[in-house]
C-alpha cells in the first residue's frame, strides 16, 4: 500500500499516519519529522533548515526530494509507505512521479485530510491561551504562515491528484477514529 496524506497543518496528518502505520505494517514517512531530527542533531541538513522551518516557510525541494528519494529505497519502504507531509509542492510531486517510475511502483491513493483553517487556528489559540505566555502567540503566528504556506502551493495538489485518478478526500474535523474509517474506507473501497 503505497499512500500520501495530504491537508493544511493541524488537520491530523501525522495521527492518522501512525494509526495506520499499525494497521497495514507500513512505515510513515514524515519529511517535517526527518527535518526536525535533522535541526535536533544539528547536521548540515538540519543547520540549513532550521531558521526555514522556524519561521514556517517551505524547505526546497531539492532538499526534500532527495530525502524522500533516499527514504524510499530503503528496505522497509519495499511493502509501501505512507507520505506525511510530502509533496507540498507541484514541483515536489512531478519529482515523486518521476522517482516512483524509476522504482517501477505505483501510488495507490491520495487521501486529503479536508480542515476548516479558522478551526484549526482557534483550536491553537484555545491551547494558547490555557497555557499561557508569549510563545504561544508567535506559534499562532507561524500556524496562520503555514496555513497560508499551504493554501498557496500545497492545495494545487488536490487538482494535481484528481487528474491523476488518486484522490479521495475525508472530514479532518470528524473525530480520530471516524476520520480514520473513513481513510480506510477510501482505500479499500
Ligand atoms: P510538518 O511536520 O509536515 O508540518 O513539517 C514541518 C515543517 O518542515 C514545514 O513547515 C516545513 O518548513 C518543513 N517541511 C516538511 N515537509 C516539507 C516538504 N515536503 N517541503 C518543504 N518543506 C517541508
Amino acid at each position: 500500500m503505497r499512500l500520501i496524506l495530504l491537508g493544511p497543518p493541524g488537520a491530523g496528518k501525522g495521527t492518522q499516519a501512525k494509526i495506520l502505520v499499525e494497521a497495514y505494517g507500513i512505515p510513515q514517512l514524515s519529511t517535517g519529522d526527518i527535518l526536525r531530527s535533522a535541526i535536533a542533531a544539528k547536521t548540515p541538513l538540519g543547520l540549513e533548515a532550521k531558521a526555514i522551518v522556524d519561521r514556517g516557510d517551505l524547505v526546497s525541494d531539492a532538499i526534500v526530494n532527495g530525502i524522500v528519494s533516499e527514504r524510499l529505497d530503503a528496505e522497509d519502504c519495499k511493502p509501501g509507505f505512507i507520505l506525511d507531509g510530502f509533496p507540498r509542492t507541484i514541483a515536489q510531486a512531478e519529482a515523486l512521479d518521476l522517482m516512483l517510475v524509476e522504482k517501477g511502483v505505483k501510488l495507490d491513493a491520495v487521501i486529503e485530510i479536508k480542515a476548516d483553517a479558522d478551526v484549526l487556528v482557534e483550536r491553537v489559540i484555545n491551547r494558547a491561551k490555557e497555557s499561557g505566555g508569549a510563545r504561544a502567540d508567535d506559534n499562532e503566528e507561524v500556524l496562520r504562515k503555514r496555513l497560508n504556506v499551504y493554501q498557496e502551493q500545497t492545495a494545487p495538489l488536490v487538482a494535481y491528484y484528481t487528474d491523476e485518478g488518486l484522490l479521495r478526500a475525508v472530514d479532518g474535523m470528524e473525530p480520530v477514529e471516524q476520520v480514520t474509517a473513513a481513510i480506510k474506507a477510501a482505500i479499500e473501497g
